[in-house]
This record gives structure tokens, C-alpha cells and sequence, in this order.
């Protein structure tokens, strides 16, 4: 058992690292007060390979898997959350349920341009009256006899790389049915942007991420070829859980980040900052404060790996990957709070790193499952049934 990173994948993180660093960290402050969305930065990662890293090449892809994503995953967000979470829906629920759920058809139309990141994908789950109970979608789908398309009514919200200039298509998830025992039967369908009836909202303005796209859509009588099914009618469900166990993988990677990217700074700033004749690092209580940020950066490392070398081994993981999510995106909360208290009043102020990783990381313990729906999982997991 070795945790460590092959070669390969040492290269790749020093690459993504270098990039974060000199591509990055110098221009996304901007973007961010903005609220701007950073075509070119995006552009360079799809150029990088970044946006087809788990994908096999033959589609566009690198060839590598989850723990490529990962890594690529977590020296994103050292330098900055938004971009790492348009990687991050760019991939996980963007492509991959084309990946994991579509015909050959549907893989060489969509594939190639999304991991050439030419292209983005979203995945339309969340409604308006609920996240977490996802089976309770409201959106419909019925299948129109004398056209043979999908007639698709219905709203998603807080649906992420939704809305941008390059956005090409959103899985939705809609109710095409009953099951013989009365539950909703629920598939998911393809929505190309720009289909009549399908709105996209103007951006929400959010307390984080403030550089990535999030919106609302609704779906009023929208049609689409039957084709646009992806996967089985009324597995759509099952589909999406799939999708999600793998996503907060992606996610744990990305907390690790901004939990890291906060030791990082707070290290730095801990030995240029004076207070009493002296760098406040040469002070014991901020040096503990820092000691124990690194231990929970380090430990949430160790989860997420664990929990992608489990996926891709062909184990199960779904345990391994809610630990992984719950764990690290509560050390990336509390790793911002001590940084941002580290760096005093210039804690609060946008200008500085922390103050960007402090806003984005409360939404960690809240996207691709809540941290009491992590906590639900490894309890069912444990065969506890409520
Ligand atoms: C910036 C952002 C980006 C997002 N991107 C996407 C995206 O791309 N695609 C997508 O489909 N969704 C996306 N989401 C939605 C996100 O996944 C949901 O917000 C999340 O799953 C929670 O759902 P909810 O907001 O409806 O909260 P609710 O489900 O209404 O939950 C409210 C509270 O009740 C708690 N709760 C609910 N049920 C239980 C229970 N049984 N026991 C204990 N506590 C419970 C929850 O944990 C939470 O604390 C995004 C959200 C945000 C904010």
C-alpha cells in the first residue's frame, strides 16, 4: 500500500501547480470581484488536457482516471476555488455521465469538445423545492408518439457551468413515468443549449465561487429527439447516484485543496507579519493554529486517494468517498476560519487569498450532497436504517 504519487502523476501535479501558480493566482482576484467568468483561464486548461484527463483518448481524452482529476483537482483550488469547481462539474457531471451512461453516438458527438474543454456540460438535478431529496423531481418528461421527442416542463436550480458562452448541453433529470409500485420512474435527458423553450436565468449573485457560473433554468414544453435519452429510460436515478458518489470524490480533492491553499498562505504570512517586536509565527498559538490546519489538509489527502484508488480498482467506495467529502470539506471550513484569523484584518479583505478561500469553502459542506446527507450514507453504509 503506497500513497505516494507514481511519476506520472508527480508531473502532472507539478504542471497543474505551476499553471494555479503563474496563470492563476495573478489574475483571478479580478475575475472574481467581478463576478466575471474566465473564458481565457478555462481556455488554457482545456488546451492543458485538464477537462479530458479521466476520459480514454480515443474520444479526445487523456487516458487517465480519477486520481489524475483529483490531483488536478486539489493544486486547483490551493490557488482558487472557482476555476476548480468549473473543472470539477466540467468533468464529473458535465462529461462523465456521457462517459459512463451514453450510446457510441452521443459519446463522439459530445466527448471530443468537452475534454478539449471547447465545450462545457452541466447536470441538471436540483430543483427549486429540493436538493437532497432528488427522487421528489418535479420536472417531466413525456415521450411525444407522432414526433419522437422528450417534451420536457419543469425547473433545475443552482445548476452549475449552466449558462456560460460555451455551455453546449445540460443532463436533466425528469420524471418520464411510474414504476409498477406508484414511485416516479426517472430518466435523464440531454438539452442542448439553445433548444426553444429552455431558459437559462441570469447568473445568481453568490456568497463564493464568484468566478463560475451558476443559474436557473426552466424547461416550458422543450423538445427533443427521443434519441437525447441518456441511458436506459427510468435508470436515471440510479445514473445519477452513480455520478454523485463519484463527484464528491472530486469534491473531497478540491476541499483538500483550499484546505492546503490555506496553510500555504497562513505559513507565509505567519513569517512576514510583525506584532510585538517579532514575525507572529515565532508565537506558539499561531504555530499550533498552523501545525493542525496541515494535519487535517494531510488527512483529507490520505481519504480522498484512499477513496479514488478504490473507484478506480473496480471496488466499491461509496462509503470511502462520503467519508472523504464530509471530512474534507469540514477541515476546509475550519482551515479558513483559522487562516482568515491568522491574517487579522487583512483576513477580511478580498484582496487576499484567504479571504476568497473563506467565502468559497461553507459551500463545500453543502453541493453534491450535504454533510448530513454524507452522514446518512455512512450510517446506511454501517446497515444503520432509519
Ligand atoms: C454554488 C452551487 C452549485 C451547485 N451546482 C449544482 C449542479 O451543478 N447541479 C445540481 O444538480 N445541483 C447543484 N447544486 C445544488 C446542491 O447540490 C444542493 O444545494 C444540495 O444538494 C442541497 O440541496 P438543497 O439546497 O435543496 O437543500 P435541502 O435538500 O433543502 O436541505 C436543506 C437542509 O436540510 C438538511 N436535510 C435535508 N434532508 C435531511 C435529512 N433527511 N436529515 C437531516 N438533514 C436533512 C440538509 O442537509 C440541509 O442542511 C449547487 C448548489 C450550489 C449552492
Amino acid at each position: 500500500m503506497d500513497h505516494r504519487l507514481s511519476p506520472e502523476l508527480e508531473d502532472l501535479r507539478r504542471t497543474v501547480e505551476e499553471f494555479a501558480h503563474d496563470v492563476v493566482a495573478p489574475k483571478i482576484g479580478d475575475f472574481y470581484e467581478r463576478h466575471e467568468f474566465p473564458y481565457e483561464i478555462v481556455r488554457e486548461m482545456g488546451r492543458m488536457g485538464l477537462f479530458g484527463l479521466p476520459f480514454p483518448e480515443e474520444y479526445g481524452g487523456m487516458g487517465g482516471d480519477y486520481l489524475a482529476l483529483g490531483i488536478a483537482l486539489e493544486e486547483l483550488a490551493r490557488v482558487d476555488s472557482s476555476v476548480a469547481i468549473t473543472l470539477e462539474a466540467g468533468v464529473s457531471l458535465g462529461a462523465m455521465p456521457l462517459h459512463l451512461f451514453g450510446t457510441e453516438e452521443q459519446k463522439r458527438t459530445w466527448l471530443p469538445r468537452l475534454c478539449a474543454g471547447e465545450i462545457l456540460g452541466a447536470f441538471g438535478l436540483t430543483e427549486p423545492d429540493g436538493g437532497s431529496d432528488a427522487g421528489a423531481t418535479r420536472t417531466t418528461a413525456r415521450l411525444d408518439p407522432d414526433t419522437d421527442e422528450w417534451v420536457i416542463n419543469g425547473s433545475k436550480c443552482f445548476i452549475t457551468n449552466s449558462g456560460t458562452d460555451i455551455t453546449a448541453l445540460v443532463t436533466v433529470t425528469a420524471v418520464t413515468g411510474r414504476k409498477p409500485d406508484g414511485r416516479p420512474e426517472i430518466s435523464a435527458i440531454i438539452v442542448p443549449s439553445g433548444t426553444p423553450g429552455f431558459t437559462v436565468a441570469a447568473p445568481y449573485s453568490k456568497v463564493g465561487w464568484n468566478a463560475s457560473d451558476t443559474r436557473e433554468l426552466s424547461f416550458t414544453d422543450v423538445r427533443v429527439p427521443a434519441a437525447n435519452l441518456l441511458g436506459e429510460q427510468g435508470r436515471g436515478y440510479a445514473q445519477f447516484l452513480r455520478i454523485l458518489d463519484e463527484g464528491r470524490i472530486a469534491i473531497a480533492a478540491l476541499a483538500t485543496g483550499l484546505a492546503q491553499g490555506c496553510v500555504d498562505e497562513s505559513v507565509k504570512y505567519a513569517k512576514e507579519r510583525h506584532a510585538f517586536g517579532k514575525p507572529i509565527g515565532a508565537n506558539q498559538a499561531i504555530q499550533f493554529k498552523i501545525a493542525d490546519m496541515e494535519m487535517k489538509a494531510h488527512t483529507a489527502r490520505l481519504a480522498w486517494r484512499d477513496a479514488a484508488s478504490r473507484l478506480v480498482a473496480g471496488e466499491p467506495f461509496k462509503k470511502e468517498a462520503a467519508l472523504a467529502k464530509l471530512y474534507s470539506s469540514t477541515v476546509a471550513v475550519d482551515n479558513a476560519r483559522e487562516a482568515t484569523q491568522i491574517h487579522g484584518g487583512y483576513g477580511f479583505m478580498n484582496e487576499y487569498p484567504v479571504a476568497r478561500m473563506w467565502r468559497d469553502s461553507k459551500i463545500l459542506e453543502i453541493g453534491e450532497g450535504t454533510s448530513e446527507v454524507q452522514r446518512m450514507l455512512i450510517a446506511r453504509e454501517l446497515g444503520l436504517v432509519s
